[in-house]
């Protein structure tokens, strides 16, 4: 077993990385910008570096730094965490180089599937159906134009570099392609450092499921069901929920019969999430999040499972506690993220309690919500037996969180979870415009 970590990250995801390592006998090195000297990560840690100042360019993206910062520090291996650097390859390669394990796969699977279009050509080999598009990436308007005819307007022209919901957009009529496809290609330029985009056809309202996975690299890949990811706003996350209400056990085991061949075929290691857009019956690759995502808390919950020490164990010793064949879905859960709507001080904080509650933050009373990053502060999680028991618990457990001094979404999330159609589950990824004037006036 490794002794030393160095985590890449900061506030809320770099404490549940400290939680899992302290529980693994492992010390844990943090890092922190000069606006996050109190936060929390910083104090749970066993050790902490100052690594720039408040922009995260100079400070949680610079890679030299970081691994600077863990060799001083005598760190065997680096965690990225979520977002900043965990899915950039050139980073987990220099990490790799100093002698370092990165918590993640290898590089050359990061850099894989972190291009859409060679990650829809890796899924069509495995047999999984992708959503109908192009044949690569395209450039010259004439042949897109070609293209697009087969499939039918509207249709979603996609950065293959993109993430985070950013360098999309959607065209409706044969008109607005040619612009859309430079305005596309030069935004994912600017963003990604790369301007190659492809099209896929638009679903009008699909639902967003992905599958949670763990692999330790020599073949064993578990798969801890799905998580329904519809509640979006600008194609960002809000609610998940575990089991899907829309996924049946049938079409849960061919999502993830795919799924496994694909990764056991990678040789992948540590946690990833593979993507899919679901329409009635049928279910479309979209992509491979090859790192542990933030709402990795609700397949926790239904299957018992502590991701972060089984990623980090995938990693580190190329095993894992957990048999893959002995992974079992019990009751519902639901994620809802905390996120402020103005940065500043905390002056209090309720946290709730109670059965089959889990409030993931780095808040305290006292801290400061810096304007610089993510405006997720936390995320709320419940169990239940049922949906309508995980439900009745998430109303209560957002009546009872209190975070007072700077705004937040706890309303607008309350609001949703008592709205007929949230609680009928019946609802694509177009659900949250239907209702955003009314939930934005909660
Ligand atoms: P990112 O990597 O930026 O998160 P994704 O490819 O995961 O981008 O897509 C994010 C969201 O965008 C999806 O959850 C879905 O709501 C929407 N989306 C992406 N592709 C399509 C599509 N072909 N049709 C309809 N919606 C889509």
């Amino acid at each position: 077993m490794i002794k030393r970590l160095l985590i890449a990250n900061r506030g809320e995801i770099a404490v549940r990385i400290i939680r899992a390592c302290r529980e693994l006998g492992i010390e844990t090195v943090a890092v922190y910008s000069t606006a996050d000297q109190n936060n929390l990560h910083v104090r749970f840690a066993d050790q902490a570096v100052c690594i720039g100042p408040p922009p995260s360019s100079e400070s949680y993206l610079l890679k030299n730094n970081l691994i600077m910062a863990a060799v001083n520090t005598g760190c065997e291996a680096i965690h990225p965490g979520v977002g900043f650097l965990s899915e950039n390859a050139a980073f987990a390669r220099a990490v790799r180089e100093k002698g370092l394990i990165f918590i993640g796969p290898d590089p050359d699977v990061i850099d894989l599937l972190g291009d859409k279009v060679q990650a829809r050509d890796t899924a069509k080999k495995f047999g999984l159906p992708i959503t109908p598009g192009t044949e690569g990436a395209v450039s010259d308007p004439g042949l897109a134009a070609k293209a697009v005819e087969h499939l039918g307007y509207p249709v979603i022209i996609k950065a293959a570099s993109g993430g985070g919901g950013k360098g999309m957009r959607i065209v409706r009529s044969k008109e607005e392609l040619a612009e859309n496809l430079s305005i596309a290609s030069r935004e994912a330029e600017s963003n990604f450092a790369d301007g190659t985009v492809f099209i896929e056809k638009y679903l009008e309202n699909p639902r967003h499921v992905e599958l949670q996975i763990l692999a330790d690299g020599r073949g064993n890949v578990a798969v801890l069901g799905e998580r329904d990811c519809s509640v979006q706003k600008n194609h960002q996350k809000l609610i998940e929920e575990s089991p899907s209400p829309g996924v049946d056990s049938g079409m849960r085991k061919r999502m993830a019969e795919g799924a496994v061949r694909m990764f056991r075929e990678l040789k992948y290691q540590g946690a990833g999430t593979i993507e899919f857009l679901v329409e009635e019956n049928n279910f479309y690759f979209m992509e491979v999040n090859a790192r542990v995502q933030v709402e990795h808390p609700v397949s926790e919950y239904i299957t018992g499972v502590d991701i972060i020490r089984e990623q980090i164990l995938a990693c580190t010793e190329s095993r894992m506690e957990i048999d893959p064949g002995q992974v079992d879905l019990d009751g519902w859960s639901i994620e809802c993220r905390i996120n402020a709507l103005s940065p500043g001080l905390v002056t209090s904080l309720y946290v709730p309690g109670g059965p089959g509650v889990r409030f993931d933050s780095f808040l305290y009373q006292g801290c400061m919500v810096p304007p610089h990053y993510d405006s997720m502060v936390g995320k709320l999680i419940v169990h239940a037996p049922t949906r309508e028991r995980a439900l009745a618990r998430m109303e209560r457990a957002l009546y009872e969180l209190s975070v007072e001094g700077i705004k937040t979404n706890i309303s607008r999330q309350r609001w949703i979870i008592r709205h007929p159609k949230f609680r009928s589950g019946n609802f694509g990824t177009g659900y949250y415009e239907e209702i955003r004037e009314e939930v934005e006036r909660a």
